[in-house]
C-alpha cells in the first residue's frame, strides 16, 4: 500500500497545472485508480528513443518532450485541449519549442468546432464552392484534359485553406504525443514541419479525410483525384520517432467513395509521409491497415536539397491490406528490416518503390501474399538504379513460407534491371536482426497501438 500512496502523490505533483484539483486533493488509493495516466504511461511518456534505434537515434538522438515541466504535461480529450497543450494557437504552435508531453485520452476529432460540436465539410466550404458545381465545370468532356482554373478552383483552394486551419494540427519541436489506452486521433493531420525532436506513440489515426480533393487530369493516363491530408506529415524536421501507432481509414474506406470522371474520388493521402528535406526518422512497430498510399519518402525528383536527406528506418511494422508506397523512396538511405507485409490482390500496386537516387536496404522482411500477388511485382522502379535486398521470405496462398530473392525475381521479369548494392550498410540498429521466419510471430500480434504496457 505504501507504494500506491507514493505513486499517487507523485502523479498528482507531476500533473500539476493540468489537474489542479487532483494535485490539491489528499493522495489516496482511490485517487490513484481514477487518474487516467498510469504509472507505466507516465514512464512511457518520458521515454526517449533507445540508443542506436534507427536513423532517429543518430547524433543527439530523439527525446521528444522527455524533460517537460509539470505545466507542460497535459492530458487532452478534445481538439481544443490538444491545440492548447501544443502551445495555445494552432497558427503558431509549430514554433513552440518548450518541451511538452501530451497524453491523448479517448477520441480527439479534427472536425470538432470551437464549442466541440462537429463540423461538416459544408461548414468548411467557401461560399462559392460546391462539389456539384466543380464536377459540372471541370468535367473533361466540357473543360478538356486541362488543370482546373478560374473562380471555382479558387473557391476550392480557399475551402482547403479553411480545412487546413481546422484539421491540420501543427506540432512544435521537443514534443511527445502519446495515447492512453484506446486513444484515437480522427479526421486530422499531425503536421511536423520545421519541428525537430518529436515522438508520436500509441495512437490510432483514423480517416484523415480531405473535404475538397483536387482533380488532376494529367496525373496518370486517365487523371486522378488527389487529397492533401496525410495522417502524419514530417517536413523540414529531424529526429522524429513514430512508434506503436495504428493507421486506418476507419469506417470511411476508399472502397466506399464514389467515382467522378471515371476515377475514384480519393479523399485520403499518406499515412506517414517524410518530405521536403526531412531526415532522421525511425518508424517502429506501427500497424498500417486497409489503406492505399502509405509512406512517401521524398516528394520530388528534383536533384536539390533532398540529396543527403530523407534518412528513415522502418522496422517491425505491419503492412496489412495496403496498396502502395510501403515505402516509396527518393534520395534517402532507408533501412527496411523485420517488417511484416500481408498483401492481397485487391487493388494492390507495389510494396517497395525504388525512386530517383534512392538507397533502400531491405533485410529480413516477411511477405504473406494472396495467391494473385506475384513476388516479382513487390518492387517498382520509379527511376532508381539499385537496392540491397536480402533475407526475404514469402508465403504465397497456402504454400509454405520460403526464402525468395525479390530482386532476382524482379529483374527476371522487368527491364532495366536494378542493381544489387544500395551503396551503404545500416549501423543504427538497436538489436540484431530477427530471423525472417520469426517476423510474423512477433510483428503480427505486437505491432500497432494498444500493445504497449500503458
Ligand atoms: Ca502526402
Ligand atoms: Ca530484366
Amino acid at each position: 500500500m505504501r507504494r500506491m500512496f507514493t505513486g499517487a502523490t507523485v502523479i498528482a505533483l507531476l500533473l500539476g497545472a493540468a489537474a489542479p484539483a487532483a494535485a490539491a486533493a489528499p493522495a489516496s488509493d482511490a485517487h490513484a485508480t481514477t487518474d487516467p495516466v498510469s504509472w507505466s504511461a507516465r514512464h512511457l511518456g518520458r521515454q526517449a528513443l533507445p540508443e542506436r534505434d534507427g536513423w532517429a537515434a543518430e547524433g543527439t538522438g530523439t527525446t521528444g518532450g522527455a524533460t517537460a515541466s509539470p505545466e507542460r504535461t497535459r492530458v487532452v480529450r478534445s481538439r481544443a485541449e490538444l491545440v492548447a497543450a501544443l502551445g495555445g494557437d494552432n497558427a503558431s504552435n509549430a514554433t513552440d519549442a518548450t518541451p511538452k508531453i501530451i497524453y491523448v485520452d479517448g477520441a480527439v476529432d479534427g472536425f470538432e468546432g470551437p464549442d466541440d460540436t462537429p463540423l461538416s465539410c459544408a461548414d468548411l466550404a467557401d461560399p462559392a464552392y460546391t462539389l456539384d458545381a466543380y464536377l459540372a465545370a471541370y468535367d473533361p468532356a466540357v473543360w478538356g484534359r486541362v488543370t482546373p482554373a478560374g473562380p471555382l478552383e479558387e473557391a476550392r483552394v480557399r475551402s482547403v485553406a479553411n480545412q487546413t486551419r481546422q484539421t491540420q494540427i501543427n506540432v512544435g519541436p521537443n514534443t511527445t504525443i502519446i495515447g492512453l489506452r484506446g486513444a484515437r486521433l480522427t479526421g486530422l493531420t499531425l503536421m511536423i514541419d520545421r519541428a525537430p525532436n518529436v515522438i508520436v506513440r500509441n495512437l490510432t489515426f483514423v480517416d484523415a479525410r480531405d473535404c475538397f480533393p483536387a482533380w488532376s487530369p494529367t496525373d496518370g493516363e486517365a487523371g486522378n483525384w488527389n487529397s492533401q491530408y496525410d495522417q502524419i506529415s514530417v517536413r523540414r524536421s529531424e529526429h522524429v520517432w513514430v512508434d506503436h501507432n495504428t493507421f486506418t481509414d476507419g469506417d470511411n474506406p476508399d472502397s466506399a467513395q464514389p467515382t467522378h470522371f471515371g476515377r475514384p474520388y480519393q479523399v485520403h493521402d499518406g499515412s506517414l509521409d517524410v518530405t521536403h528535406t526531412a531526415s532522421l526518422v525511425t518508424a517502429s512497430w506501427n500497424r498500417f491497415t486497409g489503406r492505399d498510399k502509405l509512406m512517401l519518402i521524398g516528394s520530388s525528383n528534383t536533384v536539390g536539397p533532398d540529396v543527403g536527406r530523407l534518412k528513415v528506418t522502418l522496422h517491425h511494422n505491419l503492412f496489412d491490406g495496403v496498396l502502395q508506397r510501403l515505402p516509396r523512396v527518393r534520395f534517402g538511405q532507408v533501412d527496411v528490416y523485420n517488417n511484416l507485409y500481408r498483401l492481397d490482390g485487391d487493388g494492390f500496386q507495389y510494396a517497395l518503390g525504388v525512386g530517383v537516387q534512392s538507397a533502400l536496404y531491405v533485410q529480413n522482411n516477411f511477405f504473406a501474399l494472396d495467391a494473385t500477388v506475384d513476388p516479382a511485382d513487390l518492387l517498382y522502379d520509379w527511376g532508381g538504379t539499385a537496392l540491397t535486398e536480402r533475407g526475404t521470405w514469402v508465403r504465397q496462398g497456402s504454400a509454405p513460407a520460403r526464402p525468395v530473392d525479390l530482386l532476382a525475381a524482379y529483374n527476371a521479369t522487368h527491364d532495366p534491371d536494378l542493381g544489387a548494392d544500395a551503396g551503404w550498410t545500416p549501423t543504427l540498429r538497436r538489436d540484431p536482426v530477427l530471423p525472417t521466419a520469426l517476423v510474423p510471430l512477433l510483428v503480427g500480434p505486437l505491432a500497432g497501438a494498444d500493445r504497449l504496457p500503458i
